[in-house]
């Protein structure tokens, strides 16, 4: 059976999620529906090949919804999805904080999964957390699993771990951008120009992330490696170490999972 699969919502998780899988499965036919904004819907049709919707056409002819709008507009979603017959439909959350028990409060014995995939689905290397509601057939666990490792990893979890999972691969691209752009400043103020330390930088975290990928050692034994006994890398690693980085990053994330568990 061809998959159809309906976007409720055409933002920025829902086009790298669109631009992932119809890189690598042409055989899903995907639908799309904004509230307002039909230019940029009509751009998103026209840019991956889709179908361009209204919420009615999308619901009838798509076997999984994708909800991908903010948190704060998924009860909207919902009220509207209450006018329809949901029977045999997969409902797909990727709203940070949103859980299960709001969706079966307004859709009550809905199959409804949680999705937190993050935005490298677009270079098909999204590292996605899958909470499975209750009324989910294996089938339809099925096709959830077929979307996202589409486009990445799958991990499935239980929803208490949802807010930790967001604070860790949901909101973890950030962090790993913050540092490429702290560490590119840090070469403009040794005397390199902006592209010459843009390049250096970005191969070299291209570099460390195919080794973490592709090697068999830890990310700790590459490091050490790495980090001769006061050699150059040593006299950087000590201020990383005196400055507390290990504490400050537990501190962010810990941040990052108390926003997602107020949001709930
Ligand atoms: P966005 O603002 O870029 O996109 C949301 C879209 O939904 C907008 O185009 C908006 O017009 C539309 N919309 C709002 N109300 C609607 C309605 N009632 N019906 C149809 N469309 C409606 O937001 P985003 O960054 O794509 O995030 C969307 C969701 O994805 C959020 O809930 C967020 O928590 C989750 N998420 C985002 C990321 C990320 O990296 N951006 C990662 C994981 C999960």
């Amino acid at each position: 059976m061809k998959l159809t699969v309906g976007f409720i919502g055409a933002g920025n998780i829902a086009e790298a999620m669109i631009s992932g899988l119809t890189k690598v499965d042409q055989s899903i036919q995907i639908r799309v529906t904004n509230h307002a904004n039909t230019e940029r819907l009509q751009q998103l049709a026209v840019r991956y090949n889709l179908l361009a919707s209204n919420l009615n056409e999308l619901v009838e002819n798509s076997c999984v919804l994708i909800i991908a709008v903010k948190p704060k507009n998924v009860k909207d979603v919902l009220e509207q999805l209450k006018t329809f017959d949901l029977g045999g439909k997969l409902i797909i959350s990727v709203a940070a904080g949103v859980p299960l028990k709001l969706f079966y409060k307004f859709l009550p014995g809905v199959a409804v999964i949680r999705a937190m995939p993050n935005t490298s689905t677009t270079v098909l290397h999204s590292m996605t957390g899958l909470v499975r509601g209750e009324d989910v057939t294996s089938e339809q666990a099925e096709m959830s699993e077929q979307i996202f490792s589409a486009v990445g990893k799958v991990l499935w979890i239980p929803e208490e771990k949802m807010n930790a999972l967001t604070a860790i691969s949901g909101s973890g691209p950030a962090y790993f951008y913050l540092f490429i752009e702290s560490l590119i400043m840090a070469g403009v103020q040794l005397g390199l120009s902006e592209k010459e330390a843009e390049m250096l930088v970005l191969e070299t975290s291209i570099g460390a992330g195919k080794m973490i990928a592709e090697s068999e050692k830890s990310p700790g034994r590459l490091r050490k490696e790495v980090t001769s006994p006061n050699g150059t890398t040593y006299a950087a690693i000590n201020i990383f170490m005196e400055e507390k980085l290990a504490e400050t990053v537990v501190k962010a994330a810990k941040a990052c999972a108390l926003r997602s568990e107020e949001m709930e």
